[in-house]
């Protein structure tokens, strides 16, 4: 019997849901829709309704569901050749790590299969450094509401204590201070500390960007005690803001960078990215991912990048004209706090939770999220056009006329 059939036969949506209760690790609390397939800004369930895509499996989708110059170029490779060891020379990895070198205006890059795991390698390598250049003792200092990663290390470096509760003990060495805040930020620093680690602009806290000054505030901090800035730009990378990388925004650059999310188009990979000066303490033995920089997921991203680099002034241009429609919904509710973000990572404070909103939205076809309970998340995917939006906010108007407060 041919493979594929037997897997998408008895395609009951109630039995799949069933089935996943059974046979899954409950981690996630999901909605009761079973998608099937996707093309461009749009998703189809199993019973054949179509859902218009504004999170973009959680920005990771950005060029599109099957983008075609992806799926071209990710068959051939599939046809030659999917996976050796990092034991061995492989062609798209050196190119890929090549193009963000060129693109983030640093040098040389890791290559793991997620978000955590780009955490964890700059984590090590910042320790790494810290030791052998006598900065600090391996302390990280993050952000109140960020987000790193659910590994022991990245869980860690993410503050909010319901991310950790119950898996005690935790990795040593990391310190939280309020995001934004310069002072704070100063006062606890010490000769303990090894780096700091920031998004731009915060993802799963609830869309919240750094200030023009704090960062460039930051990055002097950072350059006058010598250590080391971290950016996570998993979720605001590659694009998603207007420009390749948000700090890009800033006028400044971090030491290391991390990556992963968008950069796949879809396909796990995720990469730490830094400086030379701190990248040559890592040596053979030092780190390692049995999958990372693999050949098909590095021609995957070699082609996403490719693609978001001729988008930014699309996303900057959708960008704005999104926030300026959610700004005219927020004149006309008064329960609506605030609309924040930059290009197409937008997110909209409600003065109750969302995900009532969220269930609402989803059956009206229309996949959003809400983050930090009461934030709706917008992530579309880079290509969206403007009919997409009047869309949306149609509906999430429409949706809101309904609310009762
Ligand atoms: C999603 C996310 C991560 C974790 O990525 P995974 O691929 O889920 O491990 C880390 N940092 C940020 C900012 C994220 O948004």
């Amino acid at each position: 019997m041919d493979i594929f059939n037997e897997i998408y036969r008895d395609i009951d949506e109630s039995v799949i849901i069933k089935e996943e209760k059974k046979y899954i690790m409950n981690t996630y609390g999901r909605l009761p829709v079973v998608l099937i397939r996707g093309n461009g800004v749009y998703v189809e369930d199993v019973k054949g309704k179509r859902y218009l895509d504004f999170i973009s499996g959680i920005g990771v989708n950005s060029i599109g569901h099957c983008n075609p110059k992806l799926i071209e170029n990710v068959k051939k490779q599939l046809e030659i050749l999917i996976h050796v060891s990092n034991l061995y020379y492989t062609i798209p990895q050196v190119k890929l790590a090549k193009k963000l070198a060129h693109l983030s205006g640093l040098d040389k890059v890791f290559f793991s299969n997620s978000g955590a795991e780009a955490n964890e390698g700059a984590i090590k390598l910042a320790r790494k450094y810290g030791k052998k250049m006598g900065v600090g003792e391996g302390e990280i200092i993050t952000m109140e509401r960020g987000f790193h990663g659910r590994t022991l290390a990245t869980l860690t470096a993410t503050s909010k204590v319901e991310y950790q509760k119950g898996f005690e003990p935790l990795p040593k060495g990391f310190k939280y201070v309020p995001f934004n805040d310069l002072d704070k930020l100063m006062e606890s620093i010490s000769n303990k500390t090894t780096g700091i680690m920031i998004e731009p602009i915060q993802g799963e806290g609830g869309i919240h960007v750094a200030d023009k000054e704090y960062l460039k505030g930051v990055r002097d901090i950072c350059d006058d005690k010598g250590i080391l800035l971290i950016f996570d730009e998993v979720q605001c990378g590659i694009g998603r803001t207007g420009k390749m990388f948000a700090y890009q925004h800033y006028d400044i650059k971090p030491d290391i960078l991390t990556l992963a999310k968008a950069l796949g188009g879809g396909i796990p990979i995720g990469a730490t990215i830094s400086k030379e000066e701190v990248a040559h303490v890592f040596t053979p033995g030092s780190h390692g991912s049995t999958f990372g920089g693999n050949p098909l997921a590095c021609v995957s991203a070699y082609v996403t990048l490719s693609i978001v680099e001729d988008l930014l002034t699309h996303v900057e241009e959708m960008g704005e004209y999104f926030m300026r429609k959610l700004r005219n919904l927020q004149s006309k509710y008064s329960f609506i706090k605030e609309v924040r973000g930059i290009g197409l990572m937008i997110g909209m404070e409600l003065s109750f939770q969302g995900k009532d909103v969220v269930k609402k939205m989803l059956e009206k076809g229309y996949l959003i999220n809400c983050t930090a309970e009461n934030v709706l998340r917008f992530l579309p995917p880079l290509i969206v056009e403007k009919e997409h939006i009047d869309v949306l906010v149609d509906t999430l108007d429409e949706v809101f006329s309904e609310v009762e407060v």
